[in-house]
Order: C-alpha cells, then sequence, then structure tokens
C-alpha cells in the first residue's frame, strides 16, 4: 500500500511534471527542426600529404536555427541524444552527404564521404540495411561512404558493437576509428574490430612540432596503424609546420583549419576548383 501510495504521490509532483513536460517540448521541437530540414551538412575536405589533392570530405551536421543562426554539433546533439533522435539524425546526414558524394562523382570528382555516427547507432540492427538501401538509391559505390566511429562508443557494449560493425563491413563500405588516442584499449580494439582508417585525435596534431611527445606518438601511430594495414588521418591540422612534419612522419591524410574550414556544399566545390587550378 505504502508503494502504491508513493506513485500516486509521484505522479502528481508538479516539479516532475514540469520537467516531462519540457522534455517532451524539446522533443517536438527537434522533431520539427528535422522536418522543417533545418539541419545541413557541412563539409571539411581531407588531403593526401605530398601530392595535396583532396580524396575525401567529412561530413559535419549543423543546426539552421531560425531565430539563433548557425549552430555547431556542440549545441544540440546532447538534446537530440537524450530525445532519442539520433537515429532519425544520422539518416539526415547520411541521406545528404550519400546524396552530394554522388553528385561530385558525377563531375568527375572522385571523392569518399566520411559520416559519424553516435553510441546508439552502434546498438542499432536497422543501420546496415538502411544504409545498404541510401547508397543504392543515390546510386553511390559502398567504397566511397566511410562511417567513423570512436573507441568511447564500442566500449558501451562491444559484442553488438562487432556485429553491426561488421554488417556495415559486408557492404563494402570504409570504417574510420575517430580520435584515436583519447580511449583506452585502443590496442585491442585495432586488433579485433575491423578498421580501414584510423583517425589521429587533434590533440596530438595542433601543436605538432612544437612538443617533442606529440611527434613521437604521431610517429609510431602511424607506423603501428600501417603495419596493420590501416590508413593514417591527421586532424586539427592547424599550421603549415605540422602539415609539413605529418609528410615526414608518413601520415596519408590530413584534414584541418590551415587547409579547410567545414563549409557549406557549394563553398567546398568552389574550393576544390581553387586548388585544382
Ligand atoms: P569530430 O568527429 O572529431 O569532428 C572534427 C571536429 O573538429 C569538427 O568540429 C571540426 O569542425 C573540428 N575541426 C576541424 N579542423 C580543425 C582544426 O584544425 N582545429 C580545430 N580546433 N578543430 C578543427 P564540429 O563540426 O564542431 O563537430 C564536433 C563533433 O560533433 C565532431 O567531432 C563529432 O563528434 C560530432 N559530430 C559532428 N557532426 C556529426 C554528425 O553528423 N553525427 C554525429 N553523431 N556526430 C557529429
Ligand atoms: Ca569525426
Ligand atoms: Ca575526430
Ligand atoms: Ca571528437
Amino acid at each position: 500500500a505504502a508503494k502504491a501510495e508513493r506513485t500516486v504521490v509521484a505522479h502528481y509532483d508538479p516539479q516532475r511534471d514540469t520537467a516531462s513536460r519540457e522534455r517532451l517540448r524539446t522533443r517536438q521541437m527537434l522533431r520539427r527542426a528535422i522536418e522543417q530540414d533545418e539541419f545541413e551538412v557541412h563539409y571539411q575536405p581531407q588531403c593526401a600529404l605530398g601530392g595535396g589533392a583532396a580524396v575525401g570530405v567529412e561530413a559535419l551536421v549543423r543546426w539552421r536555427h531560425p531565430e539563433r543562426g548557425l549552430l555547431p554539433p556542440g549545441a544540440f546533439l546532447e538534446l537530440v541524444e537524450q530525445a532519442h533522435l539520433m537515429p532519425a539524425l544520422t539518416l539526415v546526414v547520411l541521406e545528404q552527404g550519400v546524396q552530394q558524394c554522388a553528385a561530385w562523382r558525377r563531375q568527375g570528382r572522385e571523392l569518399t564521404v566520411s559520416v559519424n555516427l553516435s553510441a546508439r547507432s552502434l546498438l542499432d540492427p536497422e543501420l546496415p540495411g538502411q544504409v545498404d538501401a541510401l547508397l543504392r538509391r543515390h546510386a553511390l559505390p559502398a567504397a566511397a561512404l566511410v562511417l567513423e566511429v570512436t573507441e568511447e562508443m564500442i566500449v558501451t557494449d562491444p559484442v553488438r558493437s562487432l556485429a553491426t560493425l561488421d554488417a556495415l563491413r559486408a557492404l563494402g563500405l570504409g570504417l574510420a576509428l575517430d580520435d584515436y588516442g583519447t580511449g583506452y584499449a585502443s590496442l585491442r580494439y585495432l586488433r579485433d574490430l575491423p578498421f580501414d582508417e584510423l583517425k589521429i585525435d587533434r590533440s596530438f596534431v595542433q601543436d605538432l612540432g612544437t612538443r617533442a611527445a606529440d611527434t613521437a606518438i604521431v610517429a609510431s601511430t602511424t607506423e603501428l596503424a600501417h603495419a596493420l594495414g590501416l590508413r593514417v588521418v591527421a586532424e586539427g591540422v592547424e599550421t603549415a609546420a605540422a602539415l609539413g612534419l605529418l609528410a615526414e612522419l608518413g601520415v596519408d591524410t590530413a584534414q584541418g583549419y590551415h587547409l579547410c574550414r567545414p563549409v557549406p556544399a557549394t563553398d567546398l566545390s568552389a574550393w576544390l576548383e581553387a586548388r585544382a587550378a
């Protein structure tokens, strides 16, 4: 009887009522934003070191908020996650990214597009089928799509994550381990999971050349990744000095403000044109 009473009391708790109303409002607001196409994808090029040609782009989501302007992912991803709308947002980004990549390929630009997954996506058994359908609909070869995941996402449920990664891999697309060096069980995941690409976290790259430890970490990580058959991308390249050093250390591709900031697709097309000229 005491328990039933508590339930009744909790049911009428005005504070709790406000909190759940608030969550419902946030969810409705985000749903509306998705339906109104307020989420847009910006693209940041990844360039081959040495040659310098752009070989791919990373898709990074932004929210074009009607009142607050262009919002970065840090301002809304947490809310999207809490509202359980991450699968919907992931599909929005995948749809735009795959469509744009297919359009660039029709113009003769052989780029790959990299899309970030969330922790929940790795536990979603429907994702591989949805990705497969998307690639077919836009006639994009699977090899042109790379999905980026972090170690943090895998640790929650390594067994189910591996099942999803294997299913994605079977489609023929690429898998990248993002933010490498910031997690903990790195070597085991590198050995046991089917990655094609390793992205060295920007905390090791940003000040490259000023700290000997960073150079040692990037050099040995690159050597290890290559020995395991992985491509190496350095992110957060902000200076010409870092870019030069990365080339010397044998890193494959670079991404960062020094090359280009994330920009809308039309601006990236212009950037690619200028770089090719
Ligand atoms: P991330 O996947 O590590 O993406 C790289 C972030 O570094 C981007 O921030 C990018 O703008 C920024 N960046 C690129 N070059 C430089 C540089 O030279 N210096 C510095 N300081 N930063 C640089 P952004 O766009 O704000 O995204 C932040 C994070 O939000 C991403 O980190 C990723 O974890 C997440 N995110 C972005 N788009 C998506 C998405 O579509 N889905 C999901 N699930 N997460 C996303
Ligand atoms: Ca990423
Ligand atoms: Ca990253
Ligand atoms: Ca990150």
